[in-house]
């Protein structure tokens, strides 16, 4: 991308210049939280429909008063920033927007202050393999829980755990990998949430099984209910995994993400479900307005 601006503090700043001090309290210690939000660009209409901004900005927020960092920022001004930013960096397509509260104050590990916001902004497509799906494992690395670093916030720190999972997986020859809990119940992939469809049910641990609270997830309980189809959220066993119907990741990266044999046992038919199918097609009418036009999901962005 030519001319990628980044927004820091409000100021539309050239990208070469969007940096941060080594000696920052978030470089020395990880004192920085982030959102990862899509934009889904609209041709007929000329819009860039950021999807489901609202959520993700009440989230930042969260995570900013959990790592108790002080600011003055309010839902409003960050919706206006993220709007600046992408008409400034004219993205007329799909694109992913990272916005981070980073404490750039120097000093100890107690220093709150001051904060730094980050905007980038840049072209994203989608993710391989949406439609043949993955090969996952399940990860001997374990979920960091509540009591130690708060999974249901994104923090940078947070990342190193599924970093490791990941990098094992990979190393092991998997596409990703799925981490259980402290109690040795599913928890959730690196970046992204988990679902199973066992007897035309959904299934997905809940919110206190050490997840993030993702906002993709809340969706598709949302959509599934419009869909009348039954969702439970409850506590999953490794084995459930290995006999389940059909199992996807779900997230703002990853979208729907089929999931079609997990330690190298098959899930179903070894090929994208049509529960899972069902819902990925409800997600992108949604978010291309194909069927759901003006949805109170999207917050569009005209040009
Ligand atoms: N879990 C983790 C650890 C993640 O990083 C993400 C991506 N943000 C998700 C789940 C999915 O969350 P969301 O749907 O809000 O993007």
């Amino acid at each position: 991308m030519t001319n990628r601006y980044i927004m820091i503090n409000g100021d539309i700043v050239p990208y070469e210049n969007a940096t941060i001090h080594v000696a920052s309290v978030a470089m020395k210690y990880g004192a920085s939280v982030f959102e990862g939000i899509r934009g889904y660009w609209n041709s007929s209409n000329k819009t860039l429909n950021i999807f489901l901004l609202n959520e993700h900005i009440r989230r930042l927020l969260e995570s900013m008063k959990l790592m108790r960092m002080k600011h003055n920022y309010s839902s409003k001004d960050i919706s206006q920033f993220i709007e600046n930013l992408v008409r400034h960096n004219l993205l007329k397509e799909d694109c992913y927007i990272r916005c981070a509260a980073s404490i750039e104050g120097e000093g100890g590990i107690d220093v709150s202050d001051p904060v730094m916001l980050s905007i980038d902004a840049f072209p994203q497509s989608r993710k391989a393999k949406q439609q043949e799906g993955i090969h996952v494992s399940i990860s001997s690395w374990i979920r960091i829980s509540d009591t130690m670093m708060p999974p249901r916030i994104k923090c940078i720190a947070n990342y190193q755990n599924g970093r490791l999972a990941t990098l094992q997986a990979k190393a092991d020859g998997y596409d990703n990998t799925i981490l259980l809990n402290q109690n040795g119940k599913i928890a959730e992939a690196p970046t992204a949430c988990i679902f199973l469809v066992k007897n035309g049910i959904l299934i997905t641990p809940s919110v206190t099984q050490g997840i993030l609270e993702s906002i993709t997830r809340n969706f598709i309980i949302e959509i599934a209910e419009k869909l009348n189809l039954s969702c439970k959220q409850q506590d999953i066993d490794r084995s459930e995994c290995y006999l389940a119907d059909e199992i996807f990741l779900c997230g703002t990266g990853v979208e729907i993400l089929p999931v079609v044999s997990v330690d190298r046992f098959t899930v179903g038919k070894g090929i994208i479900g049509n529960i899972t199918n069902q819902l990925k097609l409800y997600y992108y009418d949604t978010v291309y307005e194909k069927e759901y036009n003006g949805s109170h999901y999207l917050y569009p962005v005209s040009f």
